[in-house]
């Protein structure tokens, strides 16, 4: 059996320390030069991404990268800038266990506050030496004989034994291809790309979707604008959001005594595990819930034709539920019409409804989502037999335990396949791949192993009980068509489960799921790069 370990890799122990710095590879090089190597290449400095290079780094491992397309950290919290972004999740439980955060503002913290806690992260725990930013992944290979990734970005290539992608499934704007978008004379972005120099004060602005995004930015903007049209293909359940300042004793009991901020985020936890039974096995139990929504309308929107627009024909929680206070009045605001229909084409100003009706607008603001069940990280990932992750899943995403696929040995996704939640934090979800990457990755090093991928035979086993389980779903039962379903219909997003029973799948690598991969030669070619790394 041949061993990892003939190659010195600088902080490679299996004893957990937070290990030396060493001058991490830069990706640049002169003329002849090799490419560095890396022991894992991370995509992307989002949570996911970050919470990898913390995790690496308590693991022993130093010899990281963490490759960024911008300039900047903070994944989906960077980019999402538009007016109200906020999260909707309790920022106590929406934060990583091992970085509590006593000064947290608001129980739903706003954007810049949780881009600023990422950024603190990344001081904090020593990443900054890892990270390389401007450095966009556009291909990685994996390449048999070197049993290893071959990375190419915009700012060069790297060599790595392991790849933990972190891209996100919120990070790629989705816009609608609708004709005659491109002649439209005004302004036009999506809500993740949101142009601040652009001012919206007494325009007519079109905004494109209801979703989570849309639904903070229109009584964000509403005030402002001379006139808001919303396009609503299809309304959302809205419920009230109980946000809140944090007090400066509770922000001083959390900092003094950090016994009360462990005990307000159990309790957080607790009472959205509580609720994941009515969501996966039991969608009736939502009934009682989608009364509060009914009444949340009620209350809202006090004209009954525009209340008839809004309420939605599914059951609660087939979509994502918006929490909102501020959602129902403004769309009641006199500057505000709701056009029940998506939007279909453009005619110079002119906005076509999918309805037929024509409306005017200076600028359109897309709501429209994310490439999800297609992320573009797919096209860019090459297995065993060359072909790409995309190719692989033109049927629909799978993974084993929604972190390795057959066919990508040591590629480690953060939020694969089925990891997404309907009602908690996603933090907990990142937080159990990270434990099952960090265990794949001791486990390779103590066996000697070169790699592993899943067997055909677990891969398709979890994902036969995973859509097995799904199929009570309120999100296959619920009656809606939401962005969880891919084009065949299955929802290859969300986990049908609790987050607990998701931390017990990820504790460990289960070896009989594997097949392992042995370093084929000592080639000397490797010998030179790993001078250079
Ligand atoms: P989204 O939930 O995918 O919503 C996209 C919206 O665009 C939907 O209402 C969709 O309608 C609509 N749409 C698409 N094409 C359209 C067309 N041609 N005409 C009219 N409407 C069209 O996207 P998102 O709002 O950006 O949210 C994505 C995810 O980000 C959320 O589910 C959540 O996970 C996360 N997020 C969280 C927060 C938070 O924590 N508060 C905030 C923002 C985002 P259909 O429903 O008919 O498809």
């Amino acid at each position: 059996m041949a061993s990892s370990s003939k190659r010195p890799r600088s902080g490679a122990s299996d004893t957990p320390a937070v290990p030396d710095e060493k001058p991490a590879a830069t990706g640049v090089r002169e003329a002849g030069e090799a490419v560095p190597h890396v022991r894992v290449a991370v995509i992307g400095s989002g949570f996911g991404g970050l919470g990898a290079a913390v995790r690496l780094r308590r693991a022993g491992i130093a010899d990281f990268v963490v490759l960024e397309r911008a300039d900047s950290v903070g994944g989906t919290w960077r980019d999402n800038s538009y007016p109200g972004c906020a999260c909707d999740v309790p920022s106590h439980l929406y934060s990583f266990s091992f970085a509590p955060n006593a000064d947290w503002p608001r129980s739903f913290s706003g954007q810049p506050d949780i881009r600023a806690y990422l950024e603190k992260v990344a001081t904090v725990f020593g990443l900054r030496p890892h990270l390389r930013f401007g450095t966009e992944v556009l291909e990685a290979r994996w390449e048999n004989e070197e049993t290893r990734w071959r990375i190419t970005t915009s700012a060069g290539q790297w060599t790595a034994d392991a790849v933990v992608s972190a891209a996100g499934p919120l990070a790629d704007p989705q816009i609608p291809d609708l004709p005659g978008l491109s002649g439209f004379p005004g302004k036009v972005f999506h809500s993740s790309r949101w142009d601040h120099e652009f001012d919206l004060a007494g325009k007519h602005v079109a905004i494109i979707g209801t979703g989570a995004s849309a639904a903070q930015i229109i009584p964000s903007i509403q005030p402002r604008v001379a006139k808001l049209t919303v396009f609503q293909r299809t309304p959302a359940w809205v419920l009230p959001r109980r946000d809140r300042e944090i007090t400066q004793l509770e922000k001083w009991l959390h900092g003094r005594l950090p016994l009360t901020a462990k005990v307000r985020r159990g309790t957080l936890f607790a009472l959205r595990e509580l609720q994941v039974d009515a969501f996966v096995r039991r969608p009736g139990l939502l009934r009682l819930v989608q009364q509060l929504a009914e009444r949340h309308i009620a209350q809202g929107i006090p004209d009954p034709s525009l209340r008839a627009k809004l309420t939605p024909d599914y059951r609660i929680g087939c979509k994502r539920i918006l929490l909102s206070n501020t959602y129902y009045p403004a769309l009641a605001a006199a500057n505000t019409e709701v056009v029940a229909s998506g939007l279909r084409e453009v005619r110079g100003s002119t906005l076509v409804a999918a309805d037929g009706t024509e409306h005017q607008a200076d600028a359109i603001v897309f709501g429209t989502g994310f490439h999800v069940t297609d992320m573009p990280i797919g096209a860019r990932v090459f297995g065993v037999n060359g072909t790409s992750l995309a190719e692989e899943w033109k049927d629909g995403m799978e993974a084993l335990r929604g972190s390795t696929v057959r066919g990508f040995p040591n590629l480690f996704f953060v939020i694969g396949p089925n990891t997404g939640l309907g009602n908690s934090s996603m933090i907990l979800m990142i937080e159990s791949q990270l434990n099952y990457m960090i265990d794949a990755l001791t486990t390779l090093g103590s066996i000697g192993a070169a790699a592993m991928q899943p067997t055909a035979r677990a891969q398709r086993q979890w994902n036969l009980e995973l859509q097995h389980r799904m199929d009570r779903t309120v999100w296959t039962t619920g009656g809606c068509r939401s962005w969880y379903l891919d084009p065949n219909g299955r929802n290859t997003v969300l986990w049908p489960g609790s987050t607990t029973s998701f931390r017990r799948a990820t504790r460990r690598v289960d070896l009989g799921e594997y097949e392992l991969i042995m370093r084929a030669a000592p080639a000397a070619a490797r010998t030179v790069q790993e001078v250079s790394a």
